[in-house]
């Protein structure tokens, strides 16, 4: 039985997209099956592993709207072990257009149903918002992944996130759980990231991952290679950490089974 996690934060540009891609390609590295499943109608996790969104005529919106079966949808990436749902400009509209249909919160979990057996792993990248995508990617969800980048604003807007966690948890799925808190662009010379990683180490404690992303140019290069960090370039510090954390994200698992 594959475990579903979601990467969720309503902030945008803290390094949600980045993980999903790059953490699904670890994971994927190190023999799992992995399922990357776009909810940003951004599509930059779709474009991110390598598949180009101008050849899809049908993405997530096809099947969280119209019903249509997560399988017609489902392509394989250039990555070894990693398929992908993904998302276009088309899902923009799913938001509102969802908002009068019945079930609309537990779309995605019927929808990814038939694909827990397949899969080791299913990564959700979710949208920066609090809506119905990132309602439907943690109702699915055994846990969230939350990346929080290391500046001066981190904590702003975690409260709200764990509010929504906790509402999901009541409402929609008990057993969700956090998965874990991912520091992400840390820049080791200032003084800051170090007061940063303190501070959201108080609050989460354990839940805080040891494997700290640190800013790195060549992560910020690989999405435009359409490539993630690990074959783009492997032996940078972005591809050293983000191994690190698949590492530490499969023997979490382990324990808590
Ligand atoms: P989100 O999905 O939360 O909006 P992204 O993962 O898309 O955030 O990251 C925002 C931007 O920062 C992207 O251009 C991405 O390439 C870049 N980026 C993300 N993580 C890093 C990092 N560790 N070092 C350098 N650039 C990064
Ligand atoms: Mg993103």
């Amino acid at each position: 039985m594959g475990k579903i996690i979601a990467i969720a934060n309503q902030k945008g540009g803290v390094g949600k997209t980045t993980s999903a891609v790059n953490l699904s390609a670890g994971l994927a590295s190190m023999n799992n099956s992995v399922l990357v499943v776009d909810t940003d109608p951004q599509g930059n996790a779709t474009s991110g592993v390598g598949v180009n969104k101008a050849d899809m005529d049908q993405c997530i919106y096809n099947v969280l709207v119209e019903d249509l079966p997560a399988e017609n949808v489902c392509v394989s990436t250039p990555v070894q072990n990693l398929d992908i749902i993904p998302a276009t400009i088309q899902l923009s509209g799913a938001e509102i257009e969802l908002v009068p249909t019945i079930s609309r919160e537990i779309r995605l979990k019927q929808a990814l149903e038939s694909f827990k057996e397949a899969y080791d792993y299913i990564i959700i990248d979710c949208p920066p918002s609090l809506g119905l995508l990132t309602l439907n990617a943690m109702t699915s969800a055994d846990t969230v992944l939350i990346p929080v980048q290391c500046e001066f604003y981190a904590l702003e807007g975690l409260s709200q996130l764990l509010n929504t966690i906790r509402l999901v948890q009541k409402h929609l799925n008990k057993s969700l759980m956090i998965e874990g808190v991912l520091l992400t662009m840390l820049d080791a010379r200032t003084n800051l990231g170090i007061q940063v990683i303190e501070e959201v180490k108080k609050y989460f404690q354990e839940k805080v991952y040891q494997s700290v992303i640190p800013r790195n140019i060549r992560l910020g290069e690989a999405p435009s290679h359409g490539e993630p960090i690990i074959t783009y370039d492997p032996k940078s510090k972005g591809a050293e950490v983000y191994l690190e954390l698949a590492k530490e994200v499969i023997s979490n698992g382990e324990r808590v089974r």
